[in-house]
């Protein structure tokens, strides 16, 4: 898309941009503008490799806009201002696509692939047809149409033959140019295809936050991208964090209406490349030209083991003809293209039976049914409890006990019910009865009419105490080394936790004494503990298990106060006016903060040594140098600590992964390196670096 010298110029440019050090006319200004915010966008949403800070990229876009604000005359159709819809769609209008879009004929075995590639052979009368295999993405279809470079429609599959134009919210997907530049190919007019995804660690992370929102799980990944194009409010797409990728030309032709695909491109793979090359996101590093049968059936091994690491759902591959010719000679049926075909890997299902029900209370007293099943192994782990989310769920999926239940399991993603086998039922199933009362305190559950979920409100009630402890000690709250929800579990048993203060005043002497405590773990425990005063703001307002507050609210909000107890002034008004923070949230917060043993915690935890203020060494970074990539440490480090390592490397938007594997973009080494770099040695993906070249890339 832009060459070494191109980029360069546009980092130079973007440099005397933001410091104000270059004099243009209002006209060139805006194009400046335009140009390197394109550019940047492209850095960061196909590539993932931004060169600027958001705070950069903010100021730019926010000059761009007020320049045509003023000058309305110098907004161009490509300008990314308008990516930013105005108002809702009402209704998607119906569009026929330029090129019929057929689904593939499906395969599942070797012997399948083998008898597709014999036809393929008899079809085009050549011996050694060329394959290009890919992963099928699993998201939601698209068709962009682009003419004279610009982006003039995107249409959902629909039928295959007529789709919804739902130009306004592929507009709004950063990772879709408004303008790319075919004519460079001699391309007037193209339709391409490709698929709109999640990746799997944003739709991991939306639900955890919908969770800790007490809003209802999305289910999978692919269900919640198509909904999410075809949402009514365009920048509702953009906020779910969706991404396009490319694989297909349908239709291309030049400015005297020739039919490309029939001459001048020659191949998929080519197809890839230009499209690529136009900056669009493509499978062209996942993808391979294979010679022959055993080069196809190696590659779809290789992406059977990597699919369940790799970062967007797939749920089998596809093999085309590589020859654009070749595949003109083979043709299509009425449903399918003969020169394509589709592996699906084997399912990640199982079946198990429904043993019993079990209803757990949360920390903010939300009731959960878990199903407790006839263990049954599935993608490398034996499953036993898996969550019915809610009684809508259960009456949904008309889930009885002692059904048989066919279980999921996608990747690293949270097993699920998908449904029952009612063919199966022998007539000693029951129905599910969900208690109308706290299985832990007795007190009567209650449920808001927008709410799916039942919860008991009795703040005392023993469950969400110790669900509010276990909260307060993990990972992304108090992150207490040494006290996890076991060590909570057994404190409150024995009486040492009543309340969360209790925390800081455990009876140490006593720990000591007890079977399983030696002296180094109540140490561990205690050095946890004492390092857990010194946290940053938003971890302790995180911690306190506030309803609809989790992490990403947490750091709105403590960025704005200096004090914890500065929310005890704040009206609701006051705390919606934080960016970020909405009616539902405000009134949450405001309900904590007027309740007197909330506030008498607060002061217990402040008097005990626990941090209350927003210091300024805190300032959250709003970095994302390192976003969407994976680090691994590895070695004895010289320059930070391994603690500091991470805390780095999360700042910057990056992410840790825990073993080398094709997944992992970076493997930052010490001294005296060992196995780990031994093995991502032999992975030609991943990048090696010294402590010093890490550092460079945070700078
Ligand atoms: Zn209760």
């Amino acid at each position: 898309m832009y060459s070494k010298e191109q980029q360069q110029q546009l980092n130079t440019l973007t440099l005397q941009l933001v410091k104000e050090a270059v004099t243009l006319s209002e006209a060139e200004k805006a194009k400046a503008l335009r140009n390197v915010i394109n550019y940047h966008d492209w850095r960061y949403y196909v590539l993932s490799e931004p060169v600027i800070t958001d705070y950069d990229y903010d100021k730019l876009f926010a000059e761009l806009k007020q320049l045509e604000l003023s000058n309305p005359e110098l907004q161009t159709p490509d300008s990314p201002t308008q990516r930013v819809a105005r108002g809702l769609t009402s209704e998607f209008e119906t569009v026929q696509h330029l090129v019929s879009m057929l689904s593939l004929e499906n395969s599942y075995n070797e012997a399948d692939l083998n008898d597709f590639d014999r036809k393929i052979k008899e079809l085009t009368g050549n011996p050694e047809p060329e394959y290009c295999v890919e992963p099928k993405f699993d998201g939601s279809s698209i068709a962009l149409v682009y003419e004279n470079d610009l982006l003039i429609r995107a249409a959902t599959r629909g039928d295959g033959t007529e789709g919804d134009d739902i130009t306004n919210n592929a507009k709004a997907l950063s990772s879709i140019p408004l303008r790319a530049p075919f004519s460079k190919y001699g391309i007037a007019k193209i339709e391409i295809r490709g698929e709109v995804i999640i990746q799997k660690h944003i739709f991991e992370k939306m639900n955890e936050e919908r969770k800790a929102k007490g809003e209802k799980i999305f289910q999978n990944a692919r269900n919640t991208a198509s909904g999410s194009l075809r949402t009514k409010d365009p920048n509702e797409s953009r906020a779910r964090n969706l991404e396009a990728i490319l694989y297909h030309i349908s239709f291309a032709e030049d400015a005297s209406g020739n039919n490309l695909l029939a001459g001048k491109l020659e191949s998929h793979y080519h197809c890839i490349e230009i499209l690529y090359d136009c900056g669009f996101k493509t499978p062209l590093h996942e993808m391979k030209v294979c010679r022959n049968m055993e080069e196809v059936h190696e590659f779809i091994q290789l992406w059977d083991k990597k699919r369940h690491t790799f970062n967007i759902d797939t749920d089998g591959m596809v093999v085309k003809v590589n020859s654009l010719k070749q595949q003109q000679q083979c043709g299509s049926t009425t449903h399918h293209p003969r020169w394509a075909i589709a592996y699906k890997f084997a399912a990640k299902q199982a079946h198990s039976k429904l043993l019993k029900v079990e209803f757990q209370v949360g920390r903010t007293g939300a009731v959960t049914p878990v199903a407790k099943i006839e263990p049954v192994p599935l993608a490398g782990v034996t499953i036993s409890s898996i969550s019915l989310h809610n009684e809508d769920f259960i009456l949904e999926k008309d889930i009885h006990i002692g059904d048989t239940v066919i279980v999921e399991r996608a990747g690293e993603v949270i097993p699920y019910i998908v449904g029952v086998v009612p063919d199966l039922r022998t007539g000693h199933e029951h129905k599910i009865h969900f208690p109308r009362h706290c299985p832990s305190c007795g007190s009567p559950l209650v449920k808001p009419e927008e709410e799916a979920v039942w919860r008991c409100d009795n703040a005392d009630c023993p469950a969400q105490t110790e669900e509010r402890a276990i909260h307060f000690v993990s990972k992304d709250a108090m992150n207490i080394d040494g006290c996890g929800r076991e060590t909570v579990v057994e404190f409150i048993q024995r009486g040492f936790i009543k309340t969360i203060e209790d925390l800081y005043r455990l009876p140490y002497t006593e720990i000591l004494g007890l079977e399983g405590w030696k002296e180094k773990s109540v140490n561990n425990l205690k050095a946890g503990i004492e390092d857990s005063k010194n946290r940053p703001l938003w971890r302790l307002l995180n911690a306190l298990g506030i309803r609809h507050v989790g992490v990403t609210t947490s750091k709105d909000i403590s960025s704005h106060i200096r004090s914890i107890f500065d929310l005890q002034k704040m009206s609701v008004e006051d705390l919606t006016n934080i960016e970020g923070i909405g009616p539902k949230v405000a009134q949450s917060i405001f309900d904590f903060f007027s309740n007197e043993g909330n506030i008498h915690l607060l002061h217990e935890l402040k008097r005990l040594g626990v941090n209350t203020e927003n210091r300024p060494e805190d300032a959250l970074s709003k970095n994302n140098k390192l976003q969407g990539k994976t680090f691994l440490f590895t070695g004895s480090l010289q320059k930070f600590t391994r603690d500091r390592a991470k805390q780095l490397v999360e700042e910057n938007g990056g992410k840790l992964l825990s073993g080398v594997s094709a997944n992992l973009n970076y493997l930052v080494v010490g001294e005296d390196a060992g196995s780990k770099l031994a093995k991502a040695q032999k992975i030609p993906s991943i990048v090696v670096l010294n402590e010093d070249e890490f550092l460079k890339m945070i700078e």
